[in-house]
This record gives structure tokens, sequence and C-alpha cells, in this order.
């Protein structure tokens, strides 16, 4: 497959990369131990602590999304520790999954998956586990379309004392991220989603008591050292070898958040998830998120009866060009989830709800 107009990469992530981000990227490799970088990387770890509204520090390494979930776990947590996973989808089963390779002892909380998690059931778990250390949990979960409630969440977990990790990896960027206010410990992204940029990075907001942390935790570690990357970055720079290239992306996408400005950048993300539900139901089709818990980065919708979501997958590859996602784990074939994060507008989104109508009506003609 090969897609004509990159606006039409419409899944959650990677996302379409804008040209000011393919032409920072085209510059000439510096070295990684130099003024000119340093400056450069002061300034994109500045500009992400104004995008993670913290007064604390941001790092950014090279690595994805799931770097932050186990860099949270080997720089704070020792083996055998309890951690609460509060899972209300596919991200947050991952999580679990990661934590238990590393030996921990996961109590589970499951919420319907569509649901927000819910802070009442998160307390009550702190009460029945006071040795909980941590508390993670997905902010904007990207299998189902749901933004979770992390202030109220943010403070039951405080209340408590357990460290709170939050995965934004579809989030930041896009939806807004209250570090501070939430009371948030660690909240990490990737760069390959409302960052704009292509994959490759991991970004990571450290709150203050992650440093009380670092120095009891029982794991070996080596690239993810919380204190080597915020001893280099103290110098202009990174443990290892930088990423030059994606680094001058980031810059590049961080200037173009900032010229747009936070508030009206997520004034654009609410929008364009108001403008994709209301083009799904109008074609009759139904959320999965409850209402009043939706992202303003990616909608997932349930298929119509008798139509799978890798049938509707491939007609938009087919007919118009367009990729979207299908669900995931039970929901593979039942959803469709579409992106609507980082460098896009709504007419591409009308492309993409056009393009939805026609298949639509061809499908059940096609099976008969
Ligand atoms: N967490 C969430 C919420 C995600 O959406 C993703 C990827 O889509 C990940 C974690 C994993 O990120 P990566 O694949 O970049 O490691």
């Amino acid at each position: 497959m090969v897609l004509t107009d990159p606006t039409n990469l419409r899944i959650p992530g990677p996302t379409p990369v804008p040209p000011q981000v393919v032409e920072a990227m085209s510059r000439p490799i510096i070295p990684h131990r130099s003024a000119e970088f340093a400056e450069m990387f002061e300034g994109l770890l500045a500009a992400m602590k104004r995008i993670f509204n913290t007064k604390d520090d941001v790092y950014v390494v090279a690595g994805t999304g799931s770097t932050g979930w186990e860099a949270s776990i080997v720089n704070t947590l020792s083996p055998g520790d309890t951690v609460i996973a509060a899972v209300n989808g596919n991200f947050g089963v991952r999580f679990c999954a990661v934590a238990e390779k590393f030996d921990l002892n996961v109590v589970r909380l499951d919420f319907e998956w569509g649901q927000p998690v819910a802070p009442d059931i998160v307390a009550q778990a702190l009460k029945d586990h006071p040795e909980a250390k941590m508390v993670q949990l997905v902010h904007n979960e990207t299998s189902t379309g749901v933004l979770n409630p992390m202030q109220q969440l943010g403070e039951v977990i405080r209340a408590h004392g357990a460290l709170f990790v939050a995965d934004s990896v579809s989030g930041a960027a896009g939806a807004p991220v209250y570090m501070d206010d939430w009371q948030c410990d660690i909240v990490f992204t990737g760069s390959q989603k409302a960052f704009m940029c292509p994959p490759g990075l991991s970004i990571m907001g450290l709150g203050e008591r992650v440093w009380d942390k670092t120095a009891g935790a029982g794991y070996h570690r080596f690239l993810l050292d919380f204190d080597r990357i915020r001893e280099s970055a103290r110098g202009g720079s990174t443990p290892s070898t930088a990423p030059v290239t994606l680094l001058f992306g980031l810059k590049a996408a961080c200037d173009m958040i900032e010229a747009e400005g936070l508030e009206a950048l997520y004034a654009r993300h609410t929008r364009l998830g108001e403008h994709t539900r209301a083009g799904l139901r109008k074609l009759g089709l139904e959320l999965v998120a409850a209402e009043g818990y939706a992202s303003p980065t990616v909608t997932v919708a349930w298929t119509p009866e008798g139509i799978t979501a890798g049938q509707i997958q491939q007609a938009l590859i087919d007919r118009h060009g367009i990729y979207i996602a299908t669900g995931q784990a039970h929901m593979a074939d039942r959803a469709i989830r579409i992106g609507h994060m980082g460098w896009t507008a709504e007419p591409e989104l009308d492309r993409t709800l056009e393009a939805l109508d026609d298949v639509l009506e061809r499908i059940p003609a096609a099976v008969g």
C-alpha cells in the first residue's frame, strides 16, 4: 500500500509529519557534545516542561512509548513490590504484562472498556493495599478512545502516597497534560503521536518524588537510568549518542505547538474529537467511549452488525488510499479507530468520514 497523501494516515499513531518537522530533520548532523547541540537540547527540554505544565524535569531519550513503562519500573521499584494497575483498555493490559515480567505484584483493577477509571475504586484498592508503591494508568486509552479523569485520580493517589505514573502516549500534545496539578510523579509519551514526529523518541516527565526512589530501586539499569539521564541533561546532552535528527524534528514540532499556543492546541483537538464523533454518529455508528470521557485525539466506534473492522480498513485503503486502525484485543474485529491528533484539521477528517460513508454502503453489498 502506498499512501499518496501523508494526511491519509488516519491511525492513532504514528501520525502525519508536517513539512516543518521534515525540514528540520534534513539539517546536517551536528556533534551531540557541542554548544550548538546543548542549546537546541536545553531549548527542547524547556519547551517540554511548558507542554507538560510542570516545574519539574522532562527528559527525552531514544525509545518509544513503552520505554516509559520500563523506565518507571526499573528506576523506582524492586522485584516483589506491589503496583496497582487500573485497566480500562488494551494499553492498561500491556502495562500489566510489563510489570509481571519485572516480577512485580500486580493488583489489577479492571474497568469496562469504554468506561473511565473510577477514582473511588482506585481509592479503595489503595486502602486494601497500603503496601502499594505505584499506581499506573493510561491517561488517554488508545484502544477505546477514553480520556481518564486525571485530576480526581491524582487526588486519591497522592492521599495514599504511592507514585502516580501516567501513560500519556496518545494524549500529550493533543489532550492537556497538567503534570503538577494532577500530582503525577511520572508522565510519559512518545514522539510519534500528537508530537507529529517519526517514532523513535521517549519523552518522560519526572516529578521530584522520583529522585527519592532511584537509590533504593532494586533493578539493574543502564540505558534507562534516570540519574544518568539527568546528569547528562545538566550538561546539555544525553548519556549515549543523541538521536540528533529526531531531536531536531521534535524541537521544530514543539516550536509549532508553542506558536499555535497550548490553549488553542487543546481547543483544536477538542473540536476535532467532536467533529469526528458527530460524523461517525451521522453514519449510524455507535461510539465506544462513554459520554463525557471521549478522547480529543482518537475516536473508536463499533462496526455495524455483520461488518468487520478488517473489511472496512481494507476497503478504505483500496478505494480511497486512507488508512485507519482496527480495534484491539477482543475488539479487534468489532471496532475501528481513527486518529485525529497532531498535524490535522477538519477537512482531512471529512475526507475520511466521506470515504467511510462510501465503503459502508458498499460492504454489505459485497458480502451479499
Ligand atoms: N501506551 C499507549 C496508550 C499507546 O497508545 C501506545 C502505542 O500506541 C503505547 C503505550 C506503546 O507505545 P510504543 O508502541 O511507542 O512503544
